[in-house]
């Protein structure tokens, strides 16, 4: 009986049909990573049967995670990755590690070329870059949202705080975010767990600041961590952060947010998800006769096969240059220049962070005191340059917006390796705590500008097939203006504090280099001018959604992914009240 079902399934027109039928589903995302992983919780949770397609290795949540409980002296090379295997990834990176090498990509995976310097980093593997955040977490407020319109550029956000404040509520909920209430207008308080506290130095500064300065404070950082678990984070399986601050190699408590602790296995618990790594899509199909995306193209990374997936509704969640290569390669005669691209528009006005600048002192005092723990967050100035109008005099009258502040102290252990002998052996290996360093990292607002986009390469291919990314963006007179801005302010801001050894510079870092890329399809109210409305759908074709960085209009200070969890579970609700009264 078996036998005869399996010989009736191979005749060729049954198999063509059998093939379909496993390869429809109700929903498509693309990609594993933070937005994706929310629209995975979102449209299984809400009854789609929904494929997952994620181009990188399958990561599954703790035990794939190999270096988490390794002690330092565990690693071969003390966590330093060797020349010659660092040779292998083609360039000598700074933020390579032995403890991480497994996050990292070779240069063949996805050759780009650079028009401009251009760093672009990338996480390919279940979870994407949630694995490898830093886990800042803010809301935006009007001050950002209506930032374009007041400041003549780019084009008008379709939404505002309202629009997005319940959904800000809804992802911090579930993904446990902590903070203290600050009451600031410009960096709204959300749903916070208990902050992680400052440390002394830290402390002084937030007081000399609040002394001396009436537009700007310290808070504490707020960030994805667990410092209170609620029944929520329970169900999850994940546990209280312990602040062992080792949180890049995958927390085995779940104690950061990750698509890997959090949102995928939740999705997976519904049993409405097919998760397919090593699925690297190449386009979204057009019907051309029913007006709408019917599907995405996918080529196995392992057979170079290439597949079609069948669905009512498809979530783009490759992470913002990604989604804008897989839209603009998604071309028909409806399309011949991308999908949805009928302004021309597609891969324009494609911005960034600007983390130029920084700074870094010393404080001699507090030398009786340390830490207890490790925090594996920081101290935050929120935005203060040109926050209730643009000045028009003064400073800031210089530049066009602003930038927040992240800010660190701590005391690191110092070798006195002067001497020789059994002396020179005991101070070697009893190492006493040098004094507090301080530092100050810059996050500035871009303004996004048409000059500064991504096209497909005419001739280059990767090794998939698929058209090489051109990265074509420089720095503005903006940004520079910026950057001495924030090397004056903090240098005021650090003396007054007493700070000694001060050190402002300008690191002159690659467009990129933030880690922060977003624009190319970005939202607003009229089609000639935007990609997405107001739902994160591509105006001309409104089965498409787009809720990773590449649908951001402006850039704001804040670190964007919470914003991108927003915008994510409000547009698949959306989707789904839409399939439901079939207007999708
Ligand atoms: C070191 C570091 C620190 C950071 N710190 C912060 C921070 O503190 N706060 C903050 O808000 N943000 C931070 N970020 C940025 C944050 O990680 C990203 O904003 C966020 O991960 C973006 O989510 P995403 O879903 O768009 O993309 P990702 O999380 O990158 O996920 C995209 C996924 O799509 C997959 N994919 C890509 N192309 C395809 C394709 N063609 N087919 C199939 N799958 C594909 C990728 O493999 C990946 O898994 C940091 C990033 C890094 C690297
Ligand atoms: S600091 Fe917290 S979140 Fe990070 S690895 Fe440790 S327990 Fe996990």
């Amino acid at each position: 009986m078996e036998t005869c079902a399996i010989e009736a399934a191979m005749k060729p027109n049954n198999r063509e049909k059998n093939r379909r039928a496993t390869v429809r589903y109700d929903a498509i995302v693309i990609g594993s990573g933070i937005s994706g992983g929310w629209a995975a919780k979102e449209l299984t949770g809400k009854g789609l049967k929904t494929l997952v397609l994620e181009r990188g290795r399958d990561v599954k949540h703790v035990t794939d995670y190999p270096t988490a409980n390794l002690n330092p002296w565990e690693f071969e090379h003390r966590g330093q990755v060797p020349l010659a295997v660092r040779a292998q990834y083609g360039n000598i990176r700074s933020f390579m590690r032995e403890e991480t090498l497994h996050w990292t990509i070779k240069p063949d995976e996805q050759p780009f070329v650079e028009e401009q310097p251009f760093t672009w980093t990338r996480g390919y593997h279940v979870g994407g870059k949630s694995l490898l955040w830093a886990r800042q977490t803010q809301r935006w407020s009007d001050f950002d949202f209506e930032g374009p319109a007041r400041d003549g550029f780019a084009v008008d956000w379709p939404i505002r705080y309202a629009d997005i404040a319940p959904w800000y509520s809804y992802v911090e909920k579930f993904a446990g975010i902590s903070g203290n209430k600050d009451g600031l207008p410009h960096l709204p308080d959300g749903e916070f767990l208990p902050p992680i506290e400052l440390n002394c130095v830290e402390t002084h500064f937030q007081g000399i600041i609040a002394q001396k300065y009436n537009d700007r404070q310290l808070i504490q950082g707020r960030c994805a961590h667990i410092t209170d678990p609620q029944p929520i984070h329970i169900e999850q399986g994940r546990a209280q952060c312990q602040h062992r601050n080792l949180c890049v190699r995958g927390c085995p408590f779940g104690g950061y947010f990750s698509s890997n602790s959090s949102t995928l296995p939740w999705a997976e618990k519904t049993g409405n998800m097919t998760l397919r790594p090593h699925s690297v899509v190449h386009s979204i199909i057009y019907d051309e006769k029913k007006g709408r995306a019917s599907g995405v193209r996918v080529i196995d990374a392992n057979t170079k096969e290439m597949l079609e997936f069948y669905a009512n509704v498809i979530f783009v969640n490759g992470s913002a240059l990604n989604s804008n290569q897989i839209l603009l390669n998604s071309t028909s005669s409806r399309f011949p220049n991308g999908l949805g691209n009928d302004n021309g528009l597609l891969g324009k006005f494609v911005a960034w962070h600007n983390y130029r600048g920084k700074i870094s002192a010393q404080f001699d005092g507090f030398l009786d005191k340390t830490t207890d723990g490790k925090n594996p967050s920081n101290g935050y100035i929120p935005r203060f340059r040109n926050l209730h109008k643009q000045e028009t005099s003064g400073p800031a009258s210089r530049f066009l917006r602003g930038y927040a502040v992240g800010v660190g102290g701590g005391r690191g252990m110092v070798q006195n390796r002067e001497g020789m002998g059994l002396a020179l052996k005991e101070q070697l290996l009893n190492p006493q705590l040098g004094p507090w360093n301080v530092s100050g990292w810059m996050m500035g607002e871009t303004v996004p500008i048409e000059r500064n986009h991504v096209r497909l390469d005419a001739n280059l291919k990767d090794k998939y097939g698929i058209p090489q990314l051109v990265t074509s963006a420089v720095w503005t007179e903006n940004d520079d203006k910026m950057v001495v801005d924030y090397m004056e302010q903090m240098t005021e801001m650090f003396a007054a504090a007493g700070f000694i050894n001060i050190k402002a510079l300008d690191s002159h870092s690659n467009p990129g280099s933030d880690i922060h890329e977003m624009g190319g399809v970005r939202m607003g109210k009229d089609p000639k001018t935007s990609l997405l409305n107001e739902w994160n759908q591509l105006h001309s074709v409104k089965n498409v959604f787009v809720t990773d960085g590449a649908c951001m209009t402006s850039t704001g200070t804040q670190n964007p992914s919470l914003t991108y969890m927003a915008l994510t579970a409000r547009a698949a609700d959306y989707a789904v009240k839409q399939l439901k009264k079939k207007t999708l």
